[in-house]
C-alpha cells in the first residue's frame, strides 16, 4: 500500500492525499513544481516520478495516509534566500 507521505522531500511543501503529488517507486515523495524542477527525475534514486494516485476519502478511513514527514536538507532544488 501506497504510504501516502504528508509533504515534499525538497521544499517541505504539504501534500494532502488529494493533492497533485509526484512519487518514484521508493515512493519519495515530491509537488508539482519540484517535480517539474527535476524533470521527472528521483534525485534519490534517478528513476522516474510519475503522478500519485489519489486514494479516495472513503477508504482513508481505514487506511489512513502516513504522518511521517521525509525532508531532505540537501535536495538540488533548495533555494538559499
Ligand atoms: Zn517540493
Ligand atoms: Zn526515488
Amino acid at each position: 500500500m501506497l504510504q501516502l507521505r504528508p509533504n515534499c522531500e525538497c521544499c517541505d511543501t504539504n501534500l494532502a492525499p488529494a493533492d497533485e503529488a509526484y512519487i518514484c517507486s521508493f515512493e519519495c515523495t515530491f509537488c508539482p513544481v519540484c517535480t517539474n524542477k527535476m524533470a521527472g527525475i528521483c534525485p534519490n534514486c534517478g528513476g522516474e516520478l510519475v503522478r500519485r494516485p489519489v486514494r479516495p476519502a472513503n477508504k482513508l478511513q481505514a487506511n489512513p495516509a502516513s504522518a511521517v514527514r521525509t525532508f531532505k536538507a540537501g535536495c538540488v532544488t533548495k533555494t538559499t534566500n
